[in-house]
């Protein structure tokens, strides 16, 4: 009996089949070569189903991505032509690790929006996204098998790099107004008693991605205090504060406690993520080797997109655009809300986001959501399952489904696609 292998084997052009036997070589000579952390490292569930997403015909309530139709891209174009004609051997030269001056002075500016006020900056560096600010800080303040806590449920990708360090990422409970002091308190204790080192605390105060849960204002000192009585790090991780639907955004933890605070920024969601710069605010007394890990990794942000953010922040109606996707994004939001609430049994929950980009959805227990995306991509809708978003391999009854980038429509629509598998799933 020939096996699968050998009889497609026998349908290859020999030089394929030379080729893939060199690549099956070679692999299995280099496998040992890998570091024990490479195993830790996998795709993230959202980038699972990228590809998927981006097929004609289905509804996408998965990639968390913002909405980019209503940038001026026509004049966008020629600023950055601008940028090149009359910049262009800095544009395109190696620049500063820090990042460049007038951008680290904008971001003090965009902070001063949001309550930090009095930034200097001298304490910026420019990222690669705060993805790459997530990565400089594992590696800067972790050992393996340090602890890092974070949210229930948290940021997959920050999950993802932080288990790349070999670090125990240990979640701490939500409630309805975010982190549980009382919860962190304990949790802290318990570890301590077992001898564990707990370097991080990393949160994501503002729409909690996934959760769409916000850290009430009364809870933030104490979270702060707690950390720092325990000397634990706080990395503060904001991509969404701006995007409150109404009002003004809250103070960042980072904004009364500037020593133990290191605190992340983006121009992915306020901006565009293409453009792969955030920053990160660092105090002082961290700053110089944050900062040479982050020259170590990328030796500078682009100057380019740098220039670029700068243009944007100085000769656009940045805080126009702002205030308009705020009203956008809000106005999905309930799109979602009422499908949800129009077509989902009683026995279905998800939060009531005040911003960001996400609503989370909880099934009833014993419900596992991962093999429910199979059935909803063929009914032409796609989410990603909440297990994505602990640490843990357990099971989970929950979802993530994003409203930022579907129009209202096509948001009913999802909604009213995923229903009735959610519904299979609860009678089953
Ligand atoms: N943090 C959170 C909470 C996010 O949701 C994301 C992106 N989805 C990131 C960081 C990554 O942001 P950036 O594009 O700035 O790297």
């Amino acid at each position: 009996m020939t096996s699968s292998s050998e009889a497609s084997a026998d349908l290859l052009p020999a030089e394929t089949e030379a080729a893939l036997e060199r690549a099956v070589d070679s692999a299995a000579r280099h496998d040992p070569l890998f570091s024990v952390r490479a195993a830790n490292i996998k795709q993230s569930a959202v980038r699972d189903v990228f590809d998927i997403s981006i097929r004609p015909g289905l509804v996408s309530l998965a990639g968390g991505s913002p909405y980019l139709r209503s940038l001026p891209l026509e004049d966008l174009g020629r600023t950055a032509q601008k940028i090149i004609a009359e910049h262009g051997l800095e544009a395109l030269q190696y620049g500063g690790g820090q990042g460049m001056a007038e951008l680290r002075s904008l971001v003090c500016d965009v902070m001063a929006a949001e309550g930090i006020v009095g930034a200097s900056p001298e304490d910026i560096v420019i990222t690669t996204g705060s993805q790459s600010a997530q990565d400089v800080a594992a590696k800067v303040f972790c050992d393996p098998g340090d602890v890092i806590l974070c949210e229930d449920p948290t940021y997959v990708g920050a999950l993802n790099t932080f288990e790349a360090y070999e670090v125990d990422v240990v979640t701490v409970p939500m409630d309805e107004d975010g982190l549980i002091p009382d919860e962190l308190e304990r949790i802290i204790g318990e570890l301590e008693a077992e001898g564990r080192t707990i370097k991080l605390l990393y949160t994501i105060p503002s729409f909690n991605n996934p959760s769409g849960i916000t850290l009430a204002a009364d809870r933030r000192q104490r979270v702060v205090d707690i950390c720092r009585a325990h000397t634990i790090l706080v990395l503060e991780d904001n991509p969404y504060g701006m995007l409150r639907f109404d009002g003004e955004p809250l103070e960042p933890l980072r904004a009364a406690n500037p020593e133990d605070v290191i605190y992340l920024g983006s121009f992915s969601k306020i901006f565009a993520p293409g453009v792969r710069l955030g920053w990160a605010l660092v105090p002082r007394h961290l700053y110089r080797r944050f900062y040479l890990a982050c020259e170590a990794v990328v030796l500078c942000p682009s100057p380019l997109t740098q220039m670029l953010v700068t243009a944007y922040l100085t000769e656009y109606d940045w805080r126009g655009h702002l205030q308009s996707m705020r009203g956008l994004y809000r106005e999905r939001c309930e799109a979602m809300l009422g499908a949800l609430s129009a077509e989902l049994p009683d026995d279905v929950h998800w939060t009531t986001p005040d911003g960001g980009f996400f609503v989370w959805v909880t099934l009833p227990e014993g419900i596992d959501t991962y093999p429910l995306l199979y059935t909803a991509i063929d009914a032409g809708v796609v989410f990603i399952p909440g297990a994505a978003f602990t640490p843990s391999d357990e099971p989970s009854n929950k979802l993530r489904l994003a409203f930022s980038a579907v129009s209202p429509e096509d948001i009913v629509e999802g909604v009213r696609r995923l229903a009735p598998i959610l519904r299979d799933a609860i009678t089953d």
